[in-house]
């Protein structure tokens, strides 16, 4: 049974049990800042502190311009993806040896440079964080990010990030077919401008989770206020978009960027923090094949996938999810939401 997500009158619950995922946000790195996957340019501006209020409405929220075009990211500019590698849920297993470190290149395709630029070289090892360049995963937060599914067993958790984007429909779609339910982790300024996409998601039982409003990176490196206001502004974006009864259980910081500060907002808010213990780096392209094999070797039972939907052409990815479902089925796989 897949438990619920986290109300919002739960605020607080740190600790329940949930993994700790160093997301180590690798993005950060690369990260120029703000870059916002999925989200046009004008997303990358930072909302001014004004708007750390949380309250904005979406269109407060939205900086000047970018509202219509959050729905058609400039190619090359979605790389923002979560990232980093999770050791897996396992906490006592930093070097979960089964589950390659996701590097966790924020920045888009097109700006090489500010990709994972101290990053370790090996493509496995997590995206360097400025912060931290220490082995494991620049994540120091509280130890409350979650990378394992609600009920454990032999299930799985899908997750996209960065939509509504232009996949979404199509993800939906595979979805319906293998009965399967996931979570999308949208960008509060998507959401906002396509409401009929998010009342679709929650309307064939999928969840939300809150993925910011303009995806900025290194997230772990905002100041409280601006961190305040991603979280807060987005999460009201999402729920607005989705009309009475919605719910967002969860957070997942862009990149992966989870810090004390931000997961505290996180949890003040009724939501947890959502990290990942698998990553095929969909958002870099890398081509179907190599995004299914990834998949199914990193996947253990209990994991929790992360893919995109928004950010950029999918393509890849939608291809990819049409061979994993059938895989996952035949796996012996049920699909599940992430652990609250
Ligand atoms: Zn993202």
């Amino acid at each position: 049974m897949h438990r619920t997500a986290r109300r919002p009158s739960a605020p607080n619950r740190l600790s329940r049990s949930r993994r700790r995922l160093l997301a180590g946000c690798a993005a950060v790195a690369a990260a120029l800042g703000l870059t916002a996957c999925g989200t046009a340019s004008g997303a990358l501006q930072p909302p001014s502190a004004a708007a750390t209020s949380g309250t904005a409405s979406p269109a407060d929220a939205r900086p000047s311009g970018t509202a219509a075009t959050a729905l058609t990211p400039t190619p090359g500019s979605d790389a923002v993806p979560p990232g980093a590698g999770s050791p897996a849920a396992s906490p006592a297993s930093p070097s979960s040896p089964s589950a390659p470190a996701k590097p966790h290149p924020p920045a888009a395709t097109g700006t090489p440079l500010s990709t994972t630029p101290t990053a370790p070289a090996t493509p496995t090892a997590p995206a360097a964080d400025p912060s931290s360049p220490a082995a494991p995963p620049p994540h120091t937060g509280a130890g409350t990010v979650i990378g394992s599914t609600a009920s454990g067993g032999r299930t799985v958790a899908l997750t996209f990030d960065d939509g509504p984007g232009p996949a979404t429909g199509q993800v939906l779609d595979l979805l319906a077919q293998y009965h399967a339910k996931a979570t999308f982790c949208q960008i509060g300024q998507n959401a906002a401008a396509n409401p009929a996409m998010v009342k679709r998601i929650l309307a064939a039982g999928h969840r939300l989770c809150d993925h910011s409003v303009h995806h900025p990176q290194p997230f772990a490196k905002l100041p409280h206020d601006k961190a305040a206001y991603e979280i807060t502004a987005a999460r009201n974006m999402i729920l607005q978009a989705g009309g009475p009864g919605t719910e967002v259980g969860w957070f997942r910081a862009p990149g992966g960027g989870f810090n004390a500060d931000n997961e505290h907002i996180t949890a003040s808010l009724g939501m947890s923090s959502l990290g990942w213990s698998v990553d095929p780096r969909d958002w870099a392209r890398p081509g179907t094949p190599a995004i299914v094999s990834a998949v199914q070797k990193q996947l253990k039972p209990g994991g929790v996938v992360l893919m995109h939907d928004g950010g950029g052409d999918r393509g890849q990815t939608v291809a990819a999810l049409k061979q994993l479902l059938p895989w996952l089925v035949a796996q012996g796989y049920t699909f599940d939401f992430p652990a609250a």
